[in-house]
This record gives structure tokens, C-alpha cells and sequence, in this order.
């Protein structure tokens, strides 16, 4: 079949002999996949910065599909349907899934501490290959997989298996309180959902920052917010008290993650010398830019290692902090809801639909901000 293939660093190729995956246990299914995307999360893998990423492993943990063998102790889903495969594998048994932590099941990746099984996503996420490529093998596919509902766009289901979930959950983290100004850090395709989920649970005022234009016309438009260039605004953190009556905002979102831009410091020792799991920047702001008491949610992708964070700021202004993967399959009910009712129009995002066999193109494309592109999804033909 064909299948992406990374190669290291800024090196991705399609292979188009790579084994068609096989049921390897009873709880297993094999999905043949109808759209896969390329997440911002991704850019880290391909970039090289996530420890333990493998020369030949296949990426892709947004895919949705049809479902065309399962194991024998399979019930919850048959051959022919279509599903929606949260991009967190969960064994739904565990301490952990008996909360709803999806994210974190301490069954599908046993050799970590901290994440659970993500497909695609390096040895460090448990070693799966992923959805970009024209069949994946789904396990534990009893709990995951969702059927996609007869009315639903296939464009909009994809989107639901990361990035909906996680902008909705980061908003949701964020304990928004009617009336609050919120300010999202990072206007990619999470940073926009979560700026357009932040008004559905009361904000009063949602502000997204980011460097690039094309993105905060996007953001502004899509989810009705202000945005700002911080290559425009100074310091950004002044900026942010002085539009919020000197106090900071109410809660503050790290979307961005361990690329940050915008501090040349950090980004030296996040991103040039790997001295630290990734560049602090946008986390820094959100930090020194939220009020003394606030929340400060983060879904941004840092790496497992120490990094530097002003710890000091979040003691003696008594912030909370907020972190996880989003938990896909507890959100997809209401996320849904949602896209049936109108309320969320996910793929209004996609601005690009590549051929699989064009993998590599898709990448460059989208590390390198090409062509306006804010989200990428890869067709197999
Ligand atoms: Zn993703
Ligand atoms: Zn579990």
C-alpha cells in the first residue's frame, strides 16, 4: 500500500510497498482510510524534535475511515462502517480510561509514564504507525472508533478526531467564566477552534495572537475574535495588561507548543541546541500575560524533558495551570451536537486536499507556511 515513510529530519517520502497492516489481536480492527490530515504536531516529528521517532514509521493520528476486518472479540463495530478514530488509543479498562482520560491509559503505551498510545506518533507514544496511508490498523477497536453519523461530512469528521476535540478542550480547561477576556497564543487550526469555543462557554472577549497574517485574517473571520501580529505589538505582554485594564486577562491558552517563535533566546535553546523540550515562548506569555488568579490552559506539544517556565509568576500570582491531550472520545458526543446543529463548521479549515502519493509536497507545504495553507488533508486515491 502506500504509506508515508519519514526519513529524518525534513524527510518524508510516500513508499508504495509498504505492508497492508494485519489484525494482531482479537480487540483489533483494520480501517481503510478515506481522509488523513497532517496536524501541526506533526511539524514536531518531521522537524525532529520528539525523541524516539523511527526511520520508516508511518505519521498520521487524524484519519477517519472504513472499518474492513476486525478481530474476533470485536462488537462494537463491524465491517462497512465508517469511523471517526480518536487520535488517543485507549484500552477503556484502565484506572485511567475509567475517568475519561483517554489520553492517558496506562495500557497502550506501557513503556511511558506520562502519554498514553497516539498513533503516529513516535516510539515515545507507544511505537504505532498512523493514518497516513491507505489502511491502518486500529487496536482496541471496541473503544474508539465512532461511526460517522449518515449526515456528516467527511471533511468535518476528520477533524474531530484532534483538532475539534482538542481547541473545544483547551477552551473547556480554561474554566471560562461569563464575560471573560481570553487570550488564545497560536492561530493554527487548534488555536482557532479553541478561540471559537471560548465564546461557547461565555467569553466576553477572545483575543488570538500569532506572526502570521494570513492566519489572524483566518482566526478573525472564523471565529469573530480580535488578532493580533506580535511581530506588531511591542512587548506582548504590556500589550495584553493595557487592553485589560493593567490586570491580564482572565485565561490564557498556550496552542502553540515547543516551535514557539518570537524569543530568540528560548528559541535557541528550545529549538537550536535542544537544551530544553522545546521553546517556552508562547507559554511564557500566557503565563506573565493572564491576571493574578487565573487559568492558564495549555495543549500546545512540548517535549517530555525539563523546560525552562517562569514558575516563580505562577506561585506568587496564584495561576492554575491546565494541561492534557484532549480526551477525543469523552468530547465527540457533544462535538457532534455541535457540527449537526451548526455551531461548528470544522472544515472550513481545510485549505488544502493533496493526494497521498504527494505526502512529501503536503509537508513542505505546510512546514514552510506556503500557499496561505492552515490545514492540510491527504487523500487516498
Ligand atoms: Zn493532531
Ligand atoms: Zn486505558
Amino acid at each position: 500500500m502506500i504509506a508515508m515513510n519519514f526519513r529524518g529530519p525534513f524527510r518524508v517520502r510516500a513508499d508504495r510497498d509498504k505492508p497492508i497492516p494485519e489484525i494482531e489481536h482479537p480487540n483489533d480492527a483494520i480501517v481503510k482510510v478515506l481522509r488523513s490530515c497532517i496536524c501541526g504536531s506533526d511539524l514536531h516529528l518531521y522537524h525532529g524534535l520528539v525523541p524516539d521517532t523511527r526511520v520508516g514509521s508511518t505519521f498520521g493520528h487524524e484519519f477517519v475511515g472504513e472499518i474492513v476486518e476486525v478481530g474476533s472479540s470485536v462488537q462494537n463495530v463491524k465491517v462497512g462502517d465508517k469511523v471517526i478514530v480518536p487520535f488517543n488509543i485507549a484500552c477503556g479498562k484502565c484506572a485511567f480510561c475509567r475517568q475519561e482520560l483517554f489520553g492517558n491509559c496506562h495500557e497502550s503505551n506501557p513503556e511511558a509514564t506520562a502519554v498514553g498510545g497516539i498513533f503516529g506518533y513516535s516510539h515515545t507514544a507507544g511505537g504505532f504507525d498512523g493514518g497516513q496511508a491507505e489502511y491502518v490498523r486500529v487496536p482496541y477497536a471496541d473503544v474508539g472508533p465512532t461511526v460517522i453519523p449518515d449526515w456528516m461530512d467527511p471533511d468535518d469528521a476528520v477533524l474531530l478526531t484532534d483538532v475539534v476535540p482538542t481547541g473545544y478542550q483547551a477552551a473547556e480547561m480554561g474554566g471560562i467564566l461569563p464575560g471573560d477576556t481570553v487570550v488564545v497564543f497560536g492561530a493554527g487550526p487548534v488555536g482557532i477552534m479553541a478561540a471559537k469555543c471560548a465564546w461557547l462557554f461565555g467569553a466576553g472577549r477572545v483575543i488570538v495572537i500569532d506572526q502570521l497574517d494570513y492566519r489572524l485574517e483566518f482566526v478573525q473571520k472564523f471565529a469573530q475574535c480580535e488578532a493580533y501580529n506580535f511581530n506588531y505589538l511591542g512587548d506582548v505582554v504590556e500589550f495584553i495588561k493595557h487592553t485589560t485594564d493593567s490586570l491580564g486577562a482572565d485565561v490564557c491558552i498556550d496552542a502553540v507548543g515547543c516551535e514557539a517563535a518570537g524569543d530568540a533566546m528560548n528559541t535557541l535553546l528550545g529549538r537550536k541546541l535542544l537544551l530544553q523540550g522545546g521553546t517556552t515562548t508562547a507559554l511564557h506569555w500566557a503565563i506573565n500575560s493572564v491576571k493574578k488568579g487565573g487559568i492558564v490552559s495549555i495543549v500546545g506539544v512540548y517535549g517530555p524533558v525539563n523546560a525552562l517556565v517562569p514558575i516563580g509568576n505562577v506561585v506568587n500570582k496564584g495561576i492554575t495551570i491546565r494541561a492534557n491531550q484532549a480526551s477525543v472520545k469523552r468530547l465527540l458526543p457533544r462535538l457532534i451536537e455541535h457540527v449537526k446543529n451548526g455551531v461548528l463548521s470544522p472544515k472550513d479549515m481545510i485549505t488544502h486536499r493533496i493526494p497521498l502519493h504527494e505526502v512529501a509536497e503536503g509537508y513542505h507545504i505546510f512546514s514552510a507556511k506556503l500557499d496561505n495553507c492552515i490545514k492540510p488533508v491527504l487523500i487516498p486515491s
